[in-house]
């Protein structure tokens, strides 16, 4: 017998000329967020502002039959420059979806009054005491990589780049 579906989850995106493109429509919640992040790694391919996750009631009249569960913005990455950098308004985190890159913003886990940055590539990591202050951290990353041509694929390069960086950033 198969289960009445009494809400469907409803992922989207939106593009820079303000179409809306609906990725489908799904019973459960972790299914329409599978669906929206493989969609966002293709995100680079194409110019988006923003992402939803959005629950419906079914045959339920009215705006109220609708609620957000999750809002996301596009920005160019910090770190590699292309327009995949995803930043969830509703709990503060940020992610590169980029082929290679997968640079990253998040509260920390166990004190939120810090946020954390970090680059997988190179291990990168440091922990900030505000938003604005992980966002510059990852600006100046990206900075000196392209300043020494260093691409996220050339990862022993960054590595050692990333070594004089913390070396700078001590003083
Ligand atoms: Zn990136």
């Amino acid at each position: 017998m198969v289960e009445d579906i009494q809400r469907v989850f409803v992922p989207s995106v939106t593009e820079e000329d303000g179409g809306t493109i609906g990725l489908g429509c799904f019973s459960t919640e972790k299914v329409a967020w599978e669906v929206l992040r493989t969609f966002l790694k293709r995100s680079e391919e194409m110019l988006l502002t923003s992402s939803s996750v959005v629950v419906w009631d079914i045959d339920r009249v009215g705006e109220e039959a609708m609620n957000v569960l999750a809002t996301m913005e596009c920005k160019d990455c910090p770190v590699c420059s292309r327009r995949t950098f995803w930043i969830d308004l509703e709990n503060f985190s940020a992610l590169c979806h980029g082929s290679a890159c997968s640079a990253w913003i998040e509260e920390n886990t166990v004190d939120p009054e810090i946020i954390d940055c970090g680059w997988p590539t190179i291990r990168f990591l440091k922990q900030n005491k505000s938003i604005e202050e992980a966002v510059r951290e990852l600006y100046k990353l990206g900075d000196r990589l392209r300043a020494a041509g260093v691409s996220e694929q050339n990862s022993v390069s960054a590595e050692k780049l990333m070594q004089e960086h913390l070396e700078q950033s001590k003083d």
